[in-house]
């Protein structure tokens, strides 16, 4: 048997664990879905400003690029008319005040007309010749449209990185046929980027396809469609990148940015209290749940069990269970004190049934095993003394008599005296035999004036000197009835028990027969195995 206790306990545990692993993965869920997502929004916000302050450097650079490009000074200079005034004023002050890194004017037709670069790293200026136009004019051929509204690109060239702007060559007041292309480029190295990362508040890195020492994640990120993403190196950061063309239109560059994974950890953290403190909660109301049922429920179903066991001890009529409370309980015990009382009750009426059943009982008994009008035991229940008569002389080696005795013309004195006179008449002859055996011995009458006697513990001798006792003492009885003085006689047939030979049946017959030699020999005799015979003898 499972008690409530173990069933309660055991469906407490089951919800918990149900709980746990259901808000285990609702958070899963939700940190996923919700946090990660907002994650990414922000991530990609932050990516595209990195790439609007990049833009923004490259507009810059375009800006002093315009303002070169169409002035009468530089248009002049294309036409070898102001030459020394273009070339005293880019010097190195310039390079270094403007970060710039080269400077190229080109004839119309695209060749260099002039060009000047500088080191930053050796701090001197350099002659750009033809090798770097070379280069540059297989890379670039700038299309008319774009020179004219300002090229903006980034370029890979010997090894580094450009951002480069070009604008057609015109007088200040563009009157008149362009003059050239006027071509500026800016290193795009660290101090660079961390402008720009300055700029944007953010850590930014910048990624060439060609570079042999690429994370793995820049390497893929090369290789997949996507143009802006993010990758999650580990739990605490992320890198959101967008991919950059070249100037000839080739995914060439990565710009990157590694942000602290602020958010999903914050998320993280936020759903990983959540859950303690649901996890606490469910602890203490599972606690509360089963010291609620403890209290209200198993203690007063045990209390109340207890009584019940007890009640056997508590007198009937007054037994009744107590238990405190108003609720279900409660009731229970109020409707089993109801029907305590009515059992109670039930139980009264029962007993009383018994009693009376009893003595209806006994009063049957009596009417089975009694004659009514002698009192004396009926032909059926002293064939039942007879039967047990039988047993104990088997088993004890005893000897009994039994003697049938017969008022002698009994019929005549029912005839002269009356009925009721003859009843009188049997009422003393039980009265008088019943003064004159012993208490062991059984009298009863078995017909209507005849009579059975069975002598315990007595042999034959003893037998017919008691029946002959009887023979004479009933003879010299005078009954009253009704101012007549009756006189009476009997007869007797006396047997002895013969050892494992009789019957009830065989003993019976064998004292019948005797009377019945009693009778036919003149009555009021006694007759037995012996063959005594006494007659009229009074
Ligand atoms: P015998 O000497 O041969 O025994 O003759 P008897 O007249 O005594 O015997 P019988 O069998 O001829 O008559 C018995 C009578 O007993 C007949 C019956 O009316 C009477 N009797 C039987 N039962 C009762 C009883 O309860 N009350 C009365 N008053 N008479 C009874
Ligand atoms: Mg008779
Ligand atoms: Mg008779």
């Amino acid at each position: 048997m499972k008690s409530i206790r173990t069933k309660v306990l055991a469906i407490i545990t089951c919800i918990f664990v149900l709980l746990v692993i259901g808000s285990q993965l609702v958070s899963m869920q939700i940190l996923k879905t919700g946090f990660k997502d907002f994650e990414k929004h922000d991530a990609a916000l932050d990516i595209k400003r990195a790439k609007k302050a990049l833009e923004a450097e490259i507009d810059y650079l375009s800006s002093i690029n315009l303002d070169w490009a169409v002035w009468d000074e530089t248009y002049r200079f294309m036409k070898e008319t102001n030459k020394k005034f273009i070339e005293e004023n880019i010097v190195s002050n310039f390079f270094i005040e403007q970060q710039m890194a080269f400077i190229i004017f080109l004839n119309p037709d695209q060749s260099l007309y002039w060009g000047r670069g500088f080191d930053f790293t050796k701090n001197q200026e350099k002659i750009i010749g033809a090798d770097f136009s070379s280069f540059f004019s297989d890379r670039i051929v700038f299309k008319s449209n774009e020179i004219y509204s300002g090229f903006r690109g980034i370029l890979n060239a010997a090894g580094k990185t450009y951002i480069i702007t070009a604008h057609k060559i015109f007088k200040t007041d563009h009157s008149g046929l362009s003059n050239g292309i006027l071509v500026m480029g800016k290193e795009l190295d660290s101090s660079l980027l961390k402008k720009i990362g300055k700029r944007v508040d953010l850590n930014v890195e910048f990624y060439v396809s060609e570079s042999v020492d690429l994370p793995l994640w820049a390497e893929n990120a090369f290789k997949d469609k996507n143009s802006l993403s993010i990758v999650y190196p580990d739990n605490e950061k992320l890198i959101a990148y967008t991919k950059l063309k070249d100037v000839s239109g080739l995914n060439s560059f990565i710009l990157s940015a590694e942000l602290e994974r602020e958010i999903y950890n914050l998320g993280r953290k936020t759903i990983r209290y959540f859950f303690i403190s649901l996890l606490l909660l469910g602890l203490v109301l599972s606690m509360l749940t089963y010291l609620l049922l403890e209290t209200q429920v198993i203690r007063r179903i045990k209390n109340l069990s207890r009584q019940v066991k007890n009640l056997y001890l508590q007198k009937p009529g007054k037994r009744a269970v107590v238990l405190e409370g108003r609720d279900e309980l409660t009731l229970l015990a109020y409707e089993m004190n109801k029907m305590l009382k009515l059992l109670d009750l039930k139980s009264n009426a029962l007993e009383s049934m018994t009693v009376k059943l009893k003595s209806v009982n006994s009063h049957l008994y009596e009417l089975a095993n009694t004659d009514p009008l002698t009192r004396l035991a009926n032909r059926r229940n002293i064939f039942a003394y007879l039967s047990s008569f039988i047993e104990i002389a088997k088993r004890y080696n005893k000897s009994f008599c039994i003697c049938i005795f017969d008022i002698d013309n009994f019929k005549q004195i029912n005839d002269k005296y009356g009925h009721s006179a003859g009843d009188i008449v049997l009422k003393d002859i039980s009265e008088a035999s019943e003064e004159i055996i012993r208490k062991a011995d059984k009298l009863a009458r078995i017909g209507g004036e005849e009579f059975l006697l069975l002598l315990s513990d007595t042999d034959i001798e003893g037998a017919v000197s008691l029946c002959e006792r009887l023979r004479f003492v009933l003879a010299s009885r005078t009954v009253r009835a009704d101012n007549n003085k009756i006189k009476y006689t009997s007869s007797f047939g006396v047997t002895a028990y013969l050892k494992d030979k009789d019957s009830t049946d065989s003993i019976f017959m064998r004292a019948d027969k005797y009377l019945y030699k009693a009778k036919s020999k003149g009555k009021n005799a006694v007759v037995s195995d012996i063959n005594y015979f006494y007659q009229n003898e009074t």
